[in-house]
C-alpha cells in the first residue's frame, strides 16, 4: 500500500532531505533536521503525492483515502507531545504548512494555531496560564483560516481589528486587551458567517481536513500559478502539507520568531550571523514587515543602527539584538548555523521560534540570494573546501548574472544626487524611474514602454505583476527578509524596503520624504546596494567583471567547450564584449554604419539610383548601334552618382571595420554584408521626406515616389539579405573591399566574410565570386601574393531551404551561422512583427513552452538546425558551427547548441557572461546525465 504520510520528531524522521520530490522541500527538510537531533517540533507531511490524488479524486474521496494514515500519525503526535488533538486538559495545537519541492515564497498559505474550538479554549487558558494570548492565537487563527480557507478578504478582517484598535484607542495590535481581543473574535464571526453562510468550524478534526484541503487547492492558485510562470518552474505534482505542533514566540517576553541567513543573502558576506527577528511575535510578524525587526547579533544591530541614524544608545534601549538580550538561544542558534551549513555545503536560510527561552527550529532550506552573493558564496566555499569548483559553478544560475551585468550609478551623480531618505538595501543595483503606487498601475506604465518604480508601504503576493515589471521596488516598511526584499532579490529587481521616513498616501498617489512631495509619475532613483532614495533621474555607468564573478568565469571558462562570441556593431560594443570575455565576434552587422551622421546620404543617392542603374545595364547588354549609344548617354549620370555613392561609402566603412578590428586585437570577426531591404534606409514621413529632397536638390514628389515603389508588401521576406547583393553586386563588392583592406591595416585581423539569408546554394555561390573577385583585385592592387590571414566565406543558416540543403550549401561555405530570429520566423511561419499579439496566448495554452523568439523552439526550429549541422558536415567535416540570433544568450538555447555540436554562440555584449556559463552548465549537465545512464 502508498504511503502518504511521513512522521518526524523526537530526534527521527520517516523521510529525509532527499525527498524534496515526495515531501516538499519544507517537509523533507523538517525530516532531515529531525534526524540531525535539532529541535523541530513534531509533525508529520502528507505528501505531493497526495496533492494530485486530490485533483484526481476531489476533497472528499481524498480523505476517505488518507485519513486513516492523518489520524494514525496524529495519535503518534500526540503521544509524543503528550497533548490532545481537539480536547483538554492539554490541547494539541498545530500548523498547516504548504511546502512543494521548489520553495515559492509567499505564494503558497499557511495556518497557524489550529485547534482552538469552544472545547478546547478554557483548557487551553489554563495551560498557558495567560488568556489574552489565547484569545489573541484565536483571532489569528480565524483570520488564516478565514483568508485561506475560505477566501474571507482579508481587508475585512484587518477593517474589524482596526476599528476596535481605534475605538480603545491602541496603536498596536500588542496593545489590546483580553476582552477588546473577545470582541474581535465577535466581529471575526460575524464577518464569516456573512461570507460564507455558516458557523466558524469548531472541530478541530474539522478544522484540519478543510486546511489541508484548501493547502493542495492552493496549489493552483493564480498567485502560485504566476508564479511558477515566472520562475519557470515545471513538472511538479503539486505541494505536501506539513502539519507540525504549534511552539509559540507571542506567549510573552521570553518568546520571539525570527529568519535568520547563514551568509548574507544580499553580498555573500560571511562576517556576522545575518538574520532578523521580533520578540514576542509569531509566525508571520516578521515577513509581512508589520513591525520593524531586530537583528540577531551584535554587530549587525550596530551596523543596521548606523545605517539608520539611529544612535548606539537608542539601539540598546529600543533594538537589541538577540546576541545582547536572550545570549543563551543566541549561541545555539549560530551552533545550529555552523552545523546546517556544513551538512548541507550550501547557504541555508532559517525560520525559528523561541518559546520561553527555548529554541525551535521550524524551517531551513537553501536561502535564496542575490546573483553577487551567490557568486561570492560559492567562490568562498570553494575556497573553504566545503564544495569542488564544479559544484560551484553549478550554483550560479546563468540567466542571474544578468544582475551583475546591469549599470550601477554613475558615482559623481550619486553624489550630487539629493537623498531623499534612507532605507535597507534589500536588492542590489540602481534605479532610475517613475514614480508609480499601485501593482496595476505599474504594469499599465510599463505596457506604454514607461520606466516605474514601484512605492508601496509593503508589498504582498498580489502585487507580483507590478513588481516584476518596475524597475525597482521601494517599500516604507519591512525588513531585508519582508516580501518585498525576497521577491525583488529573486527578481534581481533593485529594491529598497523598510524606507520609514517615506509617507505614503495611495489615495491622493502622493508621497511626502522629509519634506519632499513627490508625486505618480515624479521620478526618483534608487541604490539598492546601500538603500539609499534619491530625487529625480540619476546618470548610470558600465558594471564590471572583477572579483568572485571574475573567479566563477575563469572556472566556467574550464569546463565550457563551446566557444563564446558577441554581436557587436562598433568598437565599442566590441571592447565591451572582449571585456567580458568574449572570443571574438559573431555578429557584426554593417547596416548601422550606412545610417551615421552623413552617410546616409552617400548611401541614399545610391538608392536612389541604384534601380535605374541596373536597369539600364541590363538594357545595354541587348542593345547595338545607335540604340546602345542611346542608353549608354542615358547611363552616364545615375552611374556617376552611383558609382560616388560607393567611393564615399569605402572609406567610411574601412574605418569602421580597422576600429572593430584594433578592438579585438586579434580575435576573428564575423561580418555581415548589408542585410536589410532599402527601404529602410529612406525617410517615411513628409517632414523626412522633404528634408531628404532638400539636401539632394530634388523634388519632394521624387523622393516620395521613390519611396513608394520600394514598398513592399512582405518586406521580411523581400528585397534584402543576399538579394540585394545579387542585384547590387558592387555594393557587396564594396564592402567586402573595406572589410580586406582594413584587416591588411590592423596587424592580426581575422575577418569572416558572412552573407545574408542565403536559401540556394547558387546564391552564396554568387556573392562568394563577387568576394573573391575583389580579393584578387586588392591583392593585385597592394602586389601581395598572399593575404596575411584566411579569407573566411560563409553564410547565415535563416531560411529553411538553406537547413534542408545544407549538404550544397556547405560545397561553398566556410562556416555556418545560424539566423535564428529569422529561422524561427520562417521555420515556425510566425511574423517576427506580428506574432507577439497571440505568442502570448500559444506560450498559455502550452502549444510551445516558451515563446520561441526568446527559447529556441527544439522540437522544430532545433530540429531543423540539427538536420543543417549534420549535412553540412557530411560534405565538409571541418565546416565551423555557430549561432548569432538572439538565442545565443539565453542559457537553454545555449544548452541546446551545445548539444547539437556548435562550435560557438555569439549573444549580445552583456550576455557574454551568461553563455560562458551555460555552455559550463550544459557541459555539467551532460556529465550527470552519464553518470545517471552508467548507474
Ligand atoms: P512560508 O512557506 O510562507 O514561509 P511557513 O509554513 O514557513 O510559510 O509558515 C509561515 C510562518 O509561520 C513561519 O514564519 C513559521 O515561523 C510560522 N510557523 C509555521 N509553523 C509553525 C509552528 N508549528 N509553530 C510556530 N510557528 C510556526
Ligand atoms: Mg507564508
Ligand atoms: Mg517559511
Amino acid at each position: 500500500m502508498a504511503k502518504y504520510v511521513y512522521f518526524f520528531g523526537a530526534g527521527k524522521a520517516e523521510g529525509k532531505r532527499e525527498m524534496k520530490e515526495l515531501l516538499g522541500g519544507k517537509g523533507a527538510n523538517l525530516a532531515e533536521m529531525a534526524n540531525l537531533g535539532l529541535p523541530v517540533p513534531p509533525g508529520f507531511t502528507a505528501t505531493t503525492e497526495v496533492c494530485r490524488k486530490y485533483y484526481e479524486l476531489g476533497e472528499e474521496k481524498l480523505f476517505k483515502l488518507v485519513e486513516p494514515e492523518i489520524k494514525k500519525n496524529l495519535a503518534r503526535l500526540e503521544k509524543l507531545t503528550g497533548k490532545t488533538f481537539g480536547r483538554g486538559p492539554k490541547p494539541l495545537l498545530v500548523s498547516v504548512r504548504s511546502g512543494a519541492a521548489v520553495s515559492m515564497p509567499g505564494m503558497m498559505d499557511t495556518v497557524l494555531n489550529l485547534g482552538i474550538t469552544s472545547e478546547t479554549i478554557d483548557a487551553l487558558i489554563e495551560l498557558a496560564g495567560n488568556e489574552r494570548f489565547v484569545w489573541d492565537a484565536y483571532r489569528r487563527f480565524m483570520q488564516m483560516f478565514g483568508d485561506v480557507v475560505m477566501r474571507v478578504p482579508r481587508e475585512e478582517f484587518e477593517h474589524a481589528l482596526d476599528g476596535v484598535k481605534k475605538k480603545y484607542n491602541r496603536q498596536l495590535d500588542t496593545q489590546l486587551t483580553t476582552d477588546e481581543l473577545k470582541k474581535v473574535v465577535e466581529s471575526y464571526r460575524r464577518i464569516y458567517r456573512k461570507h460564507t453562510g455558516e458557523e466558524f468550524p469548531d472541530d478541530a478534526m474539522a478544522q484540519l481536513r478543510r486546511s489541508m484541503g484548501a493547502v493542495f487547492g492552493s496549489w493552483n492558485n493564480p498567485r502560485a500559478v504566476t508564479y511558477r510562470q515566472l520562475h519557470d518552474i515545471r513538472g511538479l505534482l503539486g505541494t505536501a502539507v506539513n502539519v507540525q505542533t504549534m511552539v509559540f514566540g507571542n506567549m510573552g517576553e521570553k518568546c520571539g520568531t525570527g529568519v535568520a541567513f547563514t551568509r548574507d543573502p544580499s553580498t555573500g558576506q560571511n562576517k556576522y550571523f545575518y538574520g532578523e527577528y521580533l520578540m514576542n511575535a509569531q509566525g508571520e510578524d516578521v515577513v509581512a514587515g508589520i513591525r520593524t525587526p531586530q537583528q540577531i547579533s551584535r554587530q549587525g544591530s550596530r551596523e543596521w543602527a548606523r545605517n539608520n541614524g539611529i544612535s548606539e544608545k537608542e539601539r540598546r534601549a529600543n533594538y537589541p539584538s538577540l546576541e545582547e538580550l536572550m545570549p543563551k538561544c543566541f549561541k545555539e542558534l549560530d551552533r545550529i548555523r555552523a552545523r546546517l551549513e556544513k551538512h548541507y555545503r550550501e547557504m541555508q536560510d532559517v525560520e525559528f521560534t523561541i518559546e520561553d527561552g527555548k529554541l525551535h527550529m521550524l524551517q531551513t532550506r537553501a536561502g535564496k540570494r542575490t546573483a553577487a552573493a551567490a557568486v561570492k558564496i560559492a567562490s568562498d566555499m570553494v575556497k573553504e573546501k566545503l564544495i569542488s569548483t564544479e559544484d560551484a559553478v553549478a550554483r550560479v544560475e546563468p540567466g542571474t548574472l544578468d544582475q551583475l551585468l546591469h549599470p550601477v550609478f554613475e558615482p559623481k551623480a550619486e553624489a550630487a544626487a539629493k537623498q531623499l531618505a534612507r532605507g535597507l538595501p534589500a536588492s542590489p543595483g540602481a534605479a532610475t524611474g517613475q514614480v508609480v503606487f499601485s501593482a496595476e498601475e505599474a504594469e499599465r506604465w510599463a505596457e506604454m514602454g514607461r520606466t516605474v518604480i514601484l512605492v508601496r508601504i509593503e508589498t504582498s503576493p498580489e502585487d507580483i505583476g507590478g513588481m516584476a515589471v518596475a524597475k525597482g521596488i521601494l517599500t516604507a516598511r519591512g525588513g531585508m527578509t519582508s516580501h518585498a526584499a525576497v521577491v525583488a532579490r529573486g527578481m534581481g529587481t533593485c529594491c529598497v524596503a523598510g524606507a520609514g521616513d517615506v509617507v505614503i498616501d495611495y489615495k491622493s498617489k502622493t508621497m511626502h520624504v522629509n519634506g519632499v512631495h513627490v508625486k505618480e509619475g515624479d521620478w526618483i532613483s534608487l541604490n539598492g546596494s546601500t538603500g539609499v532614495l534619491y530625487e529625480g533621474k540619476i546618470d548610470t555607468i558600465e558594471p564590471r567583471l572583477t572579483g568572485a564573478f571574475a573567479t566563477i568565469m575563469q572556472w566556467a571558462d574550464k569546463y565550457r567547450r563551446l566557444g563564446v562570441r558577441a554581436n557587436a556593431d562598433t568598437p565599442h560594443d566590441a571592447a565591451t564584449a572582449v571585456r567580458f570575455g568574449a572570443e571574438g565576434i559573431g555578429l557584426c552587422r554593417t547596416e548601422h554604419m550606412f545610417f551615421e551622421g552623413d552617410r546616409i546620404i552617400s548611401f541614399r543617392r545610391l538608392i536612389l539610383v541604384a534601380d535605374t542603374v541596373k536597369r539600364l545595364r541590363l538594357d545595354l547588354a541587348q542593345a547595338d548601334g545607335e540604340e546602345k549609344k542611346k542608353i549608354e548617354k542615358q547611363l552616364a549620370a545615375p552611374l556617376k552618382q552611383y558609382n560616388r555613392a560607393l567611393r564615399e561609402l569605402l572609406p567610411l566603412q574601412r574605418k569602421d571595420f580597422i576600429g572593430i578590428f584594433k578592438a579585438l586585437k586579434g580575435r576573428p570577426c564575423t561580418i555581415r554584408l548589408l542585410d536589410p531591404p532599402l527601404h529602410e534606409f529612406l525617410p517615411h514621413d513628409e517632414a523626412g521626406q522633404r528634408g531628404m529632397a532638400k539636401t539632394m536638390g530634388l523634388d519632394a514628389k521624387r523622393v516620395k515616389e521613390l519611396v513608394e515603389s520600394l514598398h513592399e508588401f512582405n518586406p521580411m521576406l523581400g528585397h534584402r539579405g543576399c538579394r540585394l547583393g545579387i542585384t547590387y553586386p558592387e555594393v557587396s563588392a564594396m564592402q567586402v573591399r573595406a572589410i580586406v583592406e582594413a584587416a591588411l591595416k590592423v596587424k592580426g585581423s581575422k575577418p569572416e566574410i558572412m552573407i545574408p539569408l542565403a536559401g540556394h546554394v547558387k546564391e552564396l555561390a554568387l556573392q562568394k565570386q563577387v568576394a573573391l573577385d575583389t580579393i584578387e583585385a586588392v591583392k593585385k592592387e597592394q602586389k601581395l601574393k598572399k593575404l596575411p590571414f584566411p579569407v573566411c566565406i560563409g553564410t547565415m543558416i535563416e531560411v529553411p531551404r538553406a537547413a534542408i540543403t545544407a549538404d550544397e550549401i556547405a560545397e561553398e561555405a566556410d562556416f555556418f551561422s545560424f539566423g535564428t530570429n529569422d529561422l524561427t520566423q520562417m521555420g515556425c511561419g510566425f511574423s517576427r512583427d506580428d506574432a507577439g499579439k497571440f505568442l502570448g496566448d500559444y506560450v498559455r495554452e502550452g502549444i510551445y513552452d516558451y515563446d520561441p523568439f526568446q527559447v529556441l523552439d527544439r522540437g522544430g526550429v532545433g530540429k531543423l538546425m540539427e538536420m543543417a549541422c549534420r549535412l553540412g558536415r557530411s560534405t565538409s567535416p571541418k565546416l565551423k558551427l555557430g549561432i548569432c540570433g538572439e538565442h545565443g544568450g539565453e542559457p537553454k538555447s545555449v544548452e541546446f547548441c551545445h548539444q547539437v555540436g556548435l562550435d560557438y554562440v555569439s549573444c549580445s555584449p552583456y550576455r557574454v557572461p551568461i553563455a560562458r556559463l551555460a555552455a559550463a552548465h550544459a557541459v555539467l549537465a551532460e556529465k550527470r546525465s552519464k553518470r545517471k545512464k552508467s548507474k
